[in-house]
């Protein structure tokens, strides 16, 4: 069995998603199908929250912008009839339910987490609800079975909630299987399940492509296949090196540190539920405008590259949080401090790199102000200055056996310094297929044709043409 995961990003349009909904007749049979929620429904659940809780006067038009989107696709999609009268009418009932919780969220003046999750995994039921109720108008046997119907069990973390995957792969086996065997097309909505307690719970922001993982864990499948709206992964952002090329092959290691920054081609959480069965399930990223393309796979170990590395990626969304002290770094006491500080501003530490002098944190660039005055509120104050560094970016070099091979690393530095471009940070080691190091924004592009002509034995373009 394989299962299919649909993104957001490639269900956006009315002529794309009819698109998809060809490829899904012609592959989708008796296979589960995990579905994001249409281009941007989420981000509008999410901010009408904020609307809602400050005006109610605003929630009609909240409500109507969301119907609005649904509709014009569901015209598009489905023929006038039986069926689209079902779909407006679930679409009704459904934002029924929805307005009933803003209301309710600005009655009681608090989005509280769980009122948060609710509301945020509703894109996703409206999308499944959508598609399935297509394919049916054109005669397919199609259905959807909501996460929290059919038992995809979490922890309980509202926000960032993990799969119990014992229990899951009990539950879908029993309630998917008949279906399948029937060769249906069964959708299943992603990014939250429900816990022991009933509560929804989500997966964190882009956690469809984790909730796939987990239906393709819990029901044994051989294959996840990821449709999005790109070719795979690339050894660099085409963007910036036009000579990139696809990534053929690679392993959940490499996947996963690629995850973290640059394409962000899955959410990093993906690879988590297929390490327990190892060698036996694959990921496939295919690209839904070019289906029959190779796209990447990602296998648990990765076939020996011609390359000594996979990618070369970066992030412009950084910035770094600079702790001075003497000996703060050798004081365990203060990273315990720092780090509880800002986990409960609700900012993550993407990284942390210390010396004997100084700790660097390294944060998302929107999380570097409330992470500054975060910090600057403690009390005694356990470092002797604070600095914010925000015009940097993060690049990676991600390979298998990048660490245990000599000189990559020198030849990297080399290759970067002939450019003069000066390192800001390096962190080398603590993962096995990466090496990550921080540039000024301005010396990005110099550093990503540095080492990309380097490992890929390509001139940069620019200097070759001019
Ligand atoms: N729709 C959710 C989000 O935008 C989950 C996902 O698309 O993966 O975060
Ligand atoms: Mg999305």
């Amino acid at each position: 069995m394989k299962v299919i995961k649909i993104g957001g990003g490639s269900l956006k349009g009315k002529g794309a998603i009819q698109d998809i909904l060809a490829l899904i007749a012609e592959r989708g049979p008796g296979h589960p199908i995990v579905i994001s929620a249409l281009s941007g429904i989420t981000d509008m659940l999410i901010d009408g929250m904020t609307e809602a809780l400050r005006n109610d006067a605003a929630i009609p038009s909240i409500i109507r912008r969301l119907k609005n989107k649904h509709i014009l696709v569901a015209r598009h999609i489905i023929p006038k009839g039986k069926f689209y009268q079902k779909y407006t009418r679930d679409l009704n009932d459904h934002l029924d339910q929805l307005e009933r919780l803003y209301y309710g969220l600005n009655f009681t003046k608090e989005i509280t987490p769980k009122i948060a999750d609710v509301v945020s995994s509703f894109g996703e039921r409206l999308s499944a609800d959508l598609l399935a109720s297509a394919l049916r108008s054109i005669g397919l046997q199609a259905t959807y079975r909501m996460p929290h119907k059919i038992g995809l069990i979490t922890d309980g973390k509202f926000g960032d909630a993990t799969a119990n995957l014992q229990i899951t792969a009990r539950n879908l086996q029993k309630n998917l299987l008949p279906l399948l065997k029937k060769g249906m097309i069964v959708f299943v909505p992603g990014f939250f399940g429900v816990s022991e307690r009933g509560d929804i719970t989500t997966f964190g922001r882009g956690g469809s492509d984790y909730s796939a993982a987990v239906v393709a864990a819990a029901m044994d499948a051989e294959i996840l296949e990821v449709w999005k709206d790109v070719p795979g992964y690339m050894s660099a952002d085409p963007k910036f090196i036009p000579e990139a090329q696809l990534i053929p092959f690679l392993s959940y290691d490499e996947a996963a540190e690629l995850s973290y920054f640059g394409a962000k081609i899955l959410h990093p959480r993906t690879i988590e539920p297929l390490r327990k069965r190892k060698m036996k399930l694959n990921i496939a990223v295919k690209d839904t405008t070019n289906p029959d393309a190779p796209g990447s796979l990602i296998t648990f170990r990765s076939p020996k590259a011609r390359s000594l590395i996979k990618s070369v990626a970066h992030d412009t969304d950084i910035a770094i949080l600079k702790i001075h002290g003497s000996g703060v770094g050798a004081r365990p006491g203060v990273l315990a401090r720092v780090s509880s500080t800002l986990t409960e501003s609700g900012i993550n530490i993407k990284s942390v790199v210390t010396s004997q002098t100084c700790i660097s944190l390294l944060l998302a660039g929107k999380d570097i102000d409330k992470g500054y005055h975060a910090l600057k509120g403690l009390r005694p104050r356990p470092y002797r200055r604070l600095e914010k560094v925000q015009d940097v970016a993060l690049v990676g070099i991600v390979g298998e056996g990048l660490l245990r091979r000599k000189g990559i690393a020198g030849r990297c530095f080399t290759a970067v310094a002939k450019r003069s471009v000066n390192i800001e940070m390096i962190s080398f080691g603590p993962s096995e297929v990466a090496l990550y190091f921080l540039v000024r924004n301005k010396n990005l592009q110099k550093a990503l044709e540095a080492i990309h002509s380097t490992f890929f034995s390509i001139l940069p373009s620019q200097e070759t043409v001019s």
